[in-house]
């Protein structure tokens, strides 16, 4: 069989088995499989596959149509235009994402280049931390997780990045083992209301990890547990900056008012219009 023949049967299998991408889905596998990037697929449509290719191919194929994301099979997603490592110890990380480290990295950029140091709660594969150390070389950053299996993958993308001695990773409930103040606290905290985590999609139900995604009946419990806990971690005048799901602005934004901790709270949208983040500084004491 060669590309153009793989690619169009690849097509037609991921549509059938409901992929909502099955033209691209296939050229990644396909790429992947060929260790050669897309583009090179259409420059050799007539290259024929070995038969290992073919066996490696009809493998993936058959994960993809199970439901299975592409960027499990093939090991790497790209973020922040960084290639990072992924397993299905940690969650994908979401291009939506990004504008965590937009707004963070603008909220660093107000403090004078001694401070504006960085706390990531639930770092995951790493992304957000990684992405920062790549753009603001100067500044301290810690990254935590309850997982030791997701904070494996993190310390391997930021060696992978040029930025292991820049970031201390560290396995521990939200802000437990922490004992240092921060001008900054960012996360992309699980936000998935518990009732609505049954209607997620396939690839994502059945193979991110649960622990990554759900919190509590309307999916702010852990907005709520940061807003509460920041507080004793954050300088004053520091901000709390966390991702937020579809909805969850109000209440999110009331849980920072309602708190009497924090003096200004602010969004930012994601790149489809989305109020996808929100932060909050706290106050300075008088
Ligand atoms: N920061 C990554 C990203 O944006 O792609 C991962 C975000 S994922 C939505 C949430 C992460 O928080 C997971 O890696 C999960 O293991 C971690 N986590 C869940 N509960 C936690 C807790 N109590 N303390 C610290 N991390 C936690
Ligand atoms: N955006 C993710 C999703 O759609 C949820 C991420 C999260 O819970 N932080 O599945």
């Amino acid at each position: 069989m060669n590309v153009k023949n793989a690619l169009k049967k690849a097509e037609r299998l991921l549509r059938e088995s409901g992929s909502p991408s099955p033209r691209l889905d296939g050229e990644v596998l396909l790429g992947w499989c060929l260790s050669a990037g897309r583009i090179s697929l259409y420059a050799h449509p007539e290259r024929l596959l070995t038969e290992d290719e073919h066996e490696r191919f009809n493998h993936a194929l058959a994960r993809r149509s199970a439901g299975e994301p592409v960027a499990y099979i093939v090991g790497t997603k790209e973020f922040w235009s960084l290639s990072l490592d992924v397993s299905k110890d940690v969650l994908i990380p979401r291009p939506d994402t990004e504008a965590v480290v937009e707004e963070t990295l603008e909220l660093m950029n107000r403090f004078s280049s001694s401070g504006g140091n960085v706390l990531e709660i639930g770092t995951g594969s790493g992304a957000i931390s990684i992405a920062l150390a790549r753009e603001a070389p100067g500044r301290i950053i810690v990254a935590t997780d309850t997982s030791e299996k997701a904070l494996a993958v993190a310390v391997n993308n930021a060696r992978k990045h040029g930025v292991e001695n820049r970031i201390f990773f560290i396995c521990g409930d939200l802000f437990g083992p922490l004992r240092k103040k921060f001008d900054i606290v960012c996360a992309n905290p699980p936000y998935i209301a518990e009732d609505a985590w049954r209607s997620l999609p396939r690839g994502v139900r059945d193979f991110e990890p649960r622990e990554a995604l759900v919190a509590g009946p309307d999916g702010t419990e852990f907005h709520g547990q940061l807003i509460d806990k920041a507080q004793s971690l954050l300088t004053g005048g520091g901000w709390l900056v966390m991702e937020i799901g579809d909805g969850q602005r109000r209440n999110v934004e009331e849980l920072f008012f309602g708190s009497g901790a924090y003096d200004s709270v602010r969004s930012r949208r994601d790149m489809t219009g989305k109020d996808r983040v929100m932060a909050g500084r706290k106050k300075t004491r008088r």
